[in-house]
């Protein structure tokens, strides 16, 4: 109930806050935590910088590193229903590498994620209206680096290049994606692992190449209406961004800046349209990425869209945290 007088208040924009546990290395080197919880459940949350200054930030949500898998899907469940209802629906992780973005869109195989309890739901909840409708639930996992798509369910050879087209609906896709049908629960965790493998391919180091890209699954759903037989076509983006940290100046020579640069472009590009969306501008930039491009119908219009900002507890990651919870106040 809560979830819909925010909704209405603030139009279809919300943002959640996620804080994960000090972890051991941390604790070893005596990391302390800056992360103030007192006013977590009324969305308030305090850093506490340099010195006696305490900067507050409040949020639709924010969940303290007590919270699990269970307490986030909880306030995520109403909003991904959306798209059994008709709606686009968008949610992102943002933050630094290293706050746990893909503990919550992925997940572990015991803690499992946004994505798979996404579908769950949606399995569940069709199940439950077979009466009135019928739905067709299919998706496609794709990866963003250096401003190119790379489709991660695709096998075989890689495709050629994969670009964004507009169809005579005007729904924005990417032709010769692989849309893999999901008629039941036990096949969504082998599809989503598949593609979550399929990141690694190709590159030296698994997780600096996942830090550095995009991840993003779209979940699309036919719906049939079985009493007028009328049709609707939806879709959800779940995205696990690439890292918003800053790389320090000597690290950025050759491929490396070229990637900080494409991620930086798209990120900036990401806050420009959710921020111009905010404040209902006339021109939304969604073209100055292939992020923002390839979401464009599901950000904006009366689609949903919901981000998590990520953030690290602990008093070495101050300065991005900051940055964090500066981004995600921004497009508020
Ligand atoms: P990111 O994708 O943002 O780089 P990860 O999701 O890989 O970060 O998280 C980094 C590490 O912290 C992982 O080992 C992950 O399991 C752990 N972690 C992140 N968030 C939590 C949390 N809320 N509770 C417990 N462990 C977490
Ligand atoms: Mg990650």
């Amino acid at each position: 109930k809560l979830f819909n007088e925010v909704q209405e208040a603030k139009g279809n924009i919300r943002v959640f806050c996620r804080c994960r546990p000090l972890n051991k290395v941390e604790m070893s080197a005596g990391c302390t935590t800056v992360v103030d919880f007192d006013a977590a459940k009324d969305g308030c949350l305090g850093i506490l910088a340099t010195g006696s200054s305490k900067k507050s930030f409040r949020f639709d949500r924010v969940y303290t590193p007590k919270d699990d898998q269970v307490d986030v899907f909880a306030d995520a469940s109403s909003m991904v229903i959306s798209v059994l209802d008709g709606y686009n629906v968008c949610i992102f992780a943002y933050g630094q590498t290293g706050t746990g973005k893909t503990f919550t869109m992925e997940g572990t195989e015991q803690n499992r994620g946004v994505n798979y309890r996404t579908l769950e739901h949606l399995f569940r909840v069709s199940k439950e209206r077979s009466e009135t409708f019928s739905y067709d639930i299919s998706v496609s996992v794709l990866e963003v680096y250096n401003e190119q798509i790379r489709d991660l369910l695709a096998t075989g050879p890689a495709s050629k290049r994969l670009e964004i087209k507009q169809n005579y609906e005007g729904h924005h896709h990417v032709p010769g994606v692989v849309e893999a049908k999901v008629d039941n629960i036990s096949d969504v965790w082998t599809v989503l692992q598949a593609g979550s493998n399929a990141r690694a391919v190709g590159s030296n180091n698994v997780n600096e190449h996942s830090s550095r890209s995009h991840c993003m699954l779209c979940i699309m759903v036919k719906t049939k209406n079985l009493m007028n037989g009328e049709c609707t076509k939806s879709k959800l983006w779940l995205v696990d961004l690439a890292g918003s940290e800053r790389l320090a100046k000597t690290d950025v020579q050759g491929e490396r800046l070229k990637e900080a640069q494409n991620i930086n472009r798209s990120l900036s590009a990401l806050g420009d349209v959710i921020s111009a969306l905010a404040a209902k501008s006339s021109h939304i930039p969604y073209r100055n990425s292939k992020l923002t491009h390839l979401l464009q119908d599901s950000l904006g219009g009366d689609s949903k869209t919901l981000m998590f900002v990520q953030i690290s507890p602990s008093d070495q990651d101050v300065g991005e945290t900051l940055s964090s919870l500066n981004f995600a106040t921004r497009v508020r």
